[in-house]
């Protein structure tokens, strides 16, 4: 069962894994994007697979999924959603009949930039690692943490920078953000923004409806964030920088760990000592260093605590689509 927000990439991460293995597939894809995941249904028809061996069923969650999560003669559920959802359909697979089950769910993964770092390269990496995709990913560096000696810079660039990000129609290729997916999405995403504002956090730029029609949002940077505030620990979702200020090592070690969730977390830095201790001490499936967003099909993806459990891509990701065996032979 996969997403909305990267529809072709989320199908190909669990089909590839589960024919490779031998498996075959039952893919519900989300409500709300339905279309991509047909077409390659049609594609793999052209490619002559024999029949059966892959089902695209577009449904919805409360309906089609749920009727996937409890179902008898499933063996294994790959889900990739919100977290909410990943504890329902844990429940129903534990109340049917014990199928196997992988979640890849929500972040709020920190974002660590130190004052050594080179400023130009992470204030461009905070950027896209937030704003990418509407910041529609469940990996958006949405806690950025930022050291006190630099953090009054780092702030005016990262707003000046926002403010000329290209908001506008998605076709045309100068646009750089294009609308959120649907009107829920929209609503979600300015109740936060409003109760970022509520908590005392400062917005610098955005916070409003780009336009007058569609679910735009302008890029908004709030900074003077706790990292007990709603937005400092609930996914948004959306076109939101939190930006937090930190003062040594050991503080936003126990910051970036403050969180339910523990999918990514990226740190820049031109010290490999700092790095390192990044990597080792906060709790995240993967830490990107000096960059952000950054796979590789042999390089496994994954949450620790309500972030997920076990892994796509990589070797690990095969484990999860067979089962061990023993056979024992008297001669
Ligand atoms: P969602 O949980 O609402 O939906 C995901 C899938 O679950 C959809 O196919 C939906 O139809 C289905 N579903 C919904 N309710 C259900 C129910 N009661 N029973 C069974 N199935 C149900 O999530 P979304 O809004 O589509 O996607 C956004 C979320 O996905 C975010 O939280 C994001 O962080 C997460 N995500 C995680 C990863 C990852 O790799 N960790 C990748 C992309 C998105």
């Amino acid at each position: 069962m996969i997403p909305w927000n990267f529809p072709l990439l989320m199908q190909a991460w669990k089909l590839s894994p589960a024919l490779a293995t031998g498996n075959t597939v039952v893919m519900k894809t989300a409500e709300q994007t339905p279309l991509s995941a047909l077409r390659v249904g049609e594609l793999i028809i052209e490619a002559g697979f024999p029949p059966g061996v892959v089902n695209i069923l577009s449904g919805y969650g409360p309906t089609a999924g749920a009727a996937i999560a409890r179902h008898m003669d499933i063996d294994k559920l790959a889900f990739t959603g919100s977290t909410e959802v990943g504890h329902l359909v844990m429940e129903a697979a534990a109340k049917s009949n014990l199928k196997r089950v992988t979640l890849e769910l929500g972040g709020k993964s920190p974002n660590i930039v130190f004052a050594d770092a080179d400023m130009d390269m992470a204030i461009e990496g905070a950027h896209h690692s937030l704003f990418f995709n509407q910041g529609q990913c469940c990996n958006a560096g949405s806690r950025l943490f930022v050291e006190e000696k630099c953090y009054d810079d780092f702030v005016a660039k990262s707003v000046e920078k926002a403010r000329q990000r290209t908001v506008g129609d998605p076709f045309d290729p100068n646009t750089k953000q294009g609308p959120q997916i649907d009107q829920e999405q929209f609503d979600k995403i300015m109740s936060y923004i409003e109760s970022g504002m509520r908590e005392g956090a400062q917005m610098l730029c955005g916070g409003h409806r780009w336009g007058d029609r569609g679910f735009f949002i302008e890029p908004t940077v709030f900074a003077n964030v706790k990292n007990d505030m709603k937005i400092a620990q609930e996914e948004i979702f959306g076109p939101v920088m939190s930006i937090i200020k930190f003062k040594d090592i050991d503080e936003v070690i126990h910051l970036a760990n403050t969180t339910m969730y523990g999918l990514a977390a990226g740190v820049w830095t031109k010290d490999i000592t700092k790095a390192h201790a990044i990597a080792n001490n906060v709790r995240a499936g993967t830490v990107w260093v000096n960059c952000y967003h950054v796979f590789d099909a042999a390089a496994p993806f994954g949450g620790f605590k309500q972030s997920g459990m076990g892994r796509e891509l990589g070797e690990y990701c095969l484990e999860h689509y067979t089962e061990v065996k023993t056979v024992t032979i008297k001669l």
